[in-house]
């Protein structure tokens, strides 16, 4: 009777044994299928599951397109030795809040001597002009279109070149306009609610920005020599 006892308790316990021993089984077969599919994804497809590496990429890829296409700084470099100067930081994804809370789609580049019309804005590549006039935010603004399909926006211009308008074909170095400090307001021809500066921008789709913080610091090799 007592030796039939332990025999129950023995196949009871190789019972459980069993299943613990299979269900581990269970989940380290899991955790392989998952390790040989991330691995395959990366070395085949090109993909990593990290979304940021994968975006980093892509940003990769415009900055060398932009700066195929892209032949000069936004603004010249002054033969006349004047002494003033422009200055910019990385302000990009900055929060901004005239017009609701959103955020710094571009980079500022500031006239340190804050003068409504000195610096020239010239056209970084060739390209058509999209659009050109007043909005609230921009100010007087222009929207350059290139080739391969980037938009490059400039905005806060005191005054634009006397020929621009939409549909003309702009060349690389091509003078658009010049630096001011319009806009923030409905009512056109707005000056005077930030200093002087150009907001540069590169639109890659709708409302879809790239910064172009990078790209102008290699446009600084690329400046269009003249005299203002
Ligand atoms: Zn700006």
């Amino acid at each position: 009777m007592r030796s039939l006892n332990m025999r129950y308790r023995y196949s009871h316990f190789r019972y459980y044994a069993d299943n613990i021993i299979r269900y581990i089984f269970f989940i380290f077969c899991c955790v392989v299928v998952i390790i040989i599919e991330m691995l395959v994804i990366n070395k085949y497809l090109g993909k990593t599951p990290i979304a940021k590496d994968r975006s980093d990429k892509i940003t990769k890829t415009h900055y060398s397109n932009v700066l195929e296409e892209a032949e000069y700084f936004p603004i010249p470099e002054n033969l006349n030795t004047t002494g003033v100067t422009y200055s910019y930081i990385d302000s990009f994804g900055d929060p901004r809040t005239y017009g609701g809370d959103r955020q710094h789609q571009g980079i500022d580049i500031m006239d340190d001597s804050n003068t409504r019309g000195y610096f020239p804005i010239i056209s970084v590549s060739k390209g058509e002009v999209e659009n050109i006039g007043w909005i609230e935010k921009g100010g007087y603004r222009i929207g350059i279109r290139s080739e391969s399909g980037y938009y490059y926006y400039y905005a806060h211009l005191s005054s634009y070149a006397l020929d621009m308008e939409i549909g003309k074909q702009v060349v690389a170095g091509e003078l658009l306009g010049f630096m001011g400090d319009t806009g923030y307001s409905e009512i056109e021809g707005t000056t005077g609610n930030f200093p002087v500066h150009l907001h540069f921008g590169i639109c890659l789709k709708e409302d879809e920005w790239l910064n172009p913080y990078e790209i102008l610091l290699e446009l600084e090799n690329r400046k269009l020599k003249t005299k203002y």
